[in-house]
């Protein structure tokens, strides 16, 4: 282990600790023997470079591009430390890996770990990826009823993710990267003073997830650039104050086709019917009715793997909230509980897969699939949108000019 220079040799940036995202002040003597790019071989401190060694060892083998000579452009960010996402994050690859990819979309390679600064309050997962205290909380089984203190504390997180989010709707033309949006995400996060939740969870290599076209979910920002005619979504969560904050939506990159368009709408009116239920004593199953009845009429279909989720001081935690109809989910909803509703919708079958990266979901068939997610609070006489849209939120969805 070396100290020297925590700055990229080439971009003369600040190298982030591969581990915990903390400023890098140590760098891997094997890859500087094997001159493998700095932005992988950066840490902050003894501990973390022993932590990292079982994931981090077998860097030191790929070598394939390293030693070929050619300029082209893999080769170069390459050297810039882009590598493919393998293993819930867990892992690296300079090569593609194989796959039966189910659309045209395909993985690309992710930028290195970004810093967070030191006096952020971090989740506990930030350097460890993983969440001990989510996984064993009493709150995964029951459903916590927040006091005002921590819904005062929630309702302010909302509203510093809304301006994230928003922030990154702004950024979304054609020929820009989602790696970009990950960074509009995480500098407007760290500049809240916020954490971006998904860092590190469960070793989720970036701030945000970006899910294109086939994406259902949990796409992992990377080097394509957007296209013409392109969905994104953009999930944004940030942790402040002791508390996480949700959202997500999805956005049209230049002119989409008539299809899209309609999938998109429709996923946001989705979770608009789905909203306009949710008051003390509605059972949690009723939210899968109302979404299902809406896809169906418009011939499209629910993703079932992934639900709505409690959420304050955790991330992820009860209630369990399926999206789809005849679900079996247990409860109903009472005031002071809080909770995202984040209804997946695809233009074709509900069947999802998984890329070999273990985290990026995209449709069995290859058709589109859209999202939108809220936080909410459950309030005396019905709901509080804790991460509604603002005025100041940018005018990105025509249904809602009503001139
Ligand atoms: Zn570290
Ligand atoms: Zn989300
Ligand atoms: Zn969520």
């Amino acid at each position: 282990m070396e100290g020297s220079s925590n700055q990229d040799a080439d971009s003369g940036r600040q190298l982030a600790c591969v581990r915990c995202s903390k400023v890098a002040k140590l760098q891997c003597p094997k890859c500087l023997g094997l001159k493998l790019p700095r932005a992988n071989a950066s840490f902050c401190s003894q501990e973390c470079f022993k932590e990292s060694w079982i994931m981090h060892k077998p860097l030191h083998s790929q070598l394939e591009l390293q030693n070929n000579a050619s300029g082209n452009g893999v080769h170069d960010q390459y050297l810039q430390g882009w590598m493919y996402c393998l293993r819930k994050g867990q892992a690296r690859s300079t090569q593609l890996p194989y796959f039966a990819w189910t659309g045209p979309l395909r993985p690309y390679p992710i930028s290195p770990r970004r810093l967070v600064p030191e006096n952020i309050q971090r989740p506990e997962w930030a350097s460890s990826g993983r969440p001990q205290q989510e996984m064993v909380s009493e709150w995964q089984t029951s459903v916590e009823i927040k006091s005002a203190e921590q819904i005062a504390r929630l309702r302010h997180a909302c509203k510093v993710a809304r301006d994230v989010l928003d922030a990154a709707a702004r950024a979304i033309k054609p020929g820009v990267t989602t790696d970009k949006i990950d960074e509009v995400v995480h500098d407007a996060t760290i500049s809240a003073g916020a954490y971006p939740s998904p860092l590190n969870y469960h070793f989720f290599p970036k701030s945000c997830c970006t899910s294109v076209n086939e994406v259902v979910c949990h796409g992992i920002p990377d080097s394509r650039q957007l296209e013409e005619g392109d969905i994104v979504n953009v999930d944004v969560t940030i942790y402040l104050n002791g508390c996480h904050a949700d959202l997500n939506e999805t956005y049209f990159v230049g002119k989409v086709d008539q299809a899209s368009e309609t999938l998109v709408r429709t996923t946001y009116e989705c979770l608009e019917k789905a909203i306009a239920i949710v008051k003390p004593g509605v059972r949690y199953r009723e939210v899968g009715e109302v979404i299902s009845r809406h896809a169906s009429l418009a011939g499209l279909s629910v993703v079932k793997s992934y639900c709505g989720h409690g959420i304050g001081e955790l991330f992820h935690c009860a209630p369990n909230i399926p999206h789809y109809s005849h679900n079996k989910a247990v409860g109903m909803m009472k005031a002071g509980q809080t909770f995202t509703i984040e209804p997946m919708i695809n233009s074709g079958v509900w069947r999802d897969r998984m890329w070999p990266d273990g985290w990026t979901s995209v449709t069995a068939d290859g058709k589109r699939s859209a999202q939108f997610e809220h936080t909410l609070l459950v309030t005396e006489t019905g709901v509080e949108v804790l991460t509604a849209r603002v005025p100041s939120s940018p005018d990105v969805f025509p249904w809602l000019n009503n001139s």
